[in-house]
Formats: C-alpha cells, structure tokens, sequence
C-alpha cells in the first residue's frame, strides 16, 4: 500500500457525523467513538450544535458508545461548546501528533481497534487515526467560509486524497 493509502486515505466517508450508522459502528466491534470538534460537530465559529448532532450523539451514548471530542482548538468556546454537548473534551490535542488520541483512549477505556475517529481534516484528523491504527471516517465540513488557510489546507487535502477510492 502507498503511503497516502495508508496514511491519508479514510476508512471511510460520510457527508455529515448524524449520517453515520451507529448500528453499524457496533457491528464492526467499534465501542469507543474520538470526534473533532470544529467543522465535524460545530460549524466554524458558530456556537450551538446543529439539533440532529446533538440527536446522533445522544443515540450513540444511549446505544453504550464512549464519545470524547479531541480537539486543536484550545479557547473557552471549544470547552463551552464540548460541555454543551455533554461530551467530555480533550482540547489543545497538537493533532496528528499522538499524545492527544493516547490521552482519549485512555478516557475511553477502549483499545484502538474498538475506537473509531470522526473528523473532517486529513492532515489531523485522518492521518493522527491511522497513525495509531485506528479506523476513521472522514466527514465534510459543516460550514464552507473559511480563512485563507483552511482554504489552502482543503486544496491539498484533495492532492492528497486524488485518485483514492470513495466508498
Ligand atoms: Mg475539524
């Protein structure tokens, strides 16, 4: 397998994280879900969650899943929004280094081949996972205006990504 393949390229795809099939997370033997926070489950700099995120998370607690957001972001609205959302939070993570997904697991108390991420950015979110042999599923941003960095950074996602398979 290439390096992009095994570094870069998700286990899978899904528009939005409440269109993810939490049956089927469980049938895959997934017990323990990490989620990023910005653009996965709160559109950039807005400050409520969308309702049917809140619903997907709350469907996924009751079915017995272990949820911990990880997050780059390190501000008090990351903290607020995590509480709001009734999930604990790992924030200030330096993904994809791996002190923040190793901190995450050990809050889970699931192994890594039980816990799957969720996230929107490859160069984090995707390459972190993969990096601790994790499954991960990579959604799209929930909202489009963005600095000129994260511009930049979705053009070389799609590099990255050129050529992989959707699934
Ligand atoms: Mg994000």
């Amino acid at each position: 397998m290439s390096l992009r393949g095994r570094y870069l390229r998700p286990t899978s795809y899904a528009r939005r994280i409440e269109e993810i099939d939490i049956e089927a997370l469980r049938a895959d033997g997934i017990r323990g879900i990490i989620i990023d926070l910005d653009n996965t489950l709160v559109g950039y700099r807005l400050n409520e969650p969308d309702a049917k995120v809140a619903a997907w998370l709350d469907q996924a607690t009751r079915a017995g899943f272990q949820a911990i957001i990880v997050t780059n972001n390190a501000t008090d609205w990351a903290l607020q929004t995590a509480q709001n959302l009734g999930v604990p939070c790992i924030p200030n993570a330096r993904k994809p280094l791996l002190r923040g997904f190793h901190a995450a697991l050990a809050a889970l108390g699931t192994s890594s081949e039980e816990t799957i991420v969720i996230g929107d950015q490859v160069f984090t979110d995707v390459l972190g996972a993969k990096r601790f042999g994790m499954k991960v599923i990579l959604t799209e941003p929930i909202v489009a205006r963005e600095e000129w960095w994260m511009r930049l950074t979705r053009f070389l996602e799609r590099v990255a990504l050129y050529r992989s398979p959707r699934t």
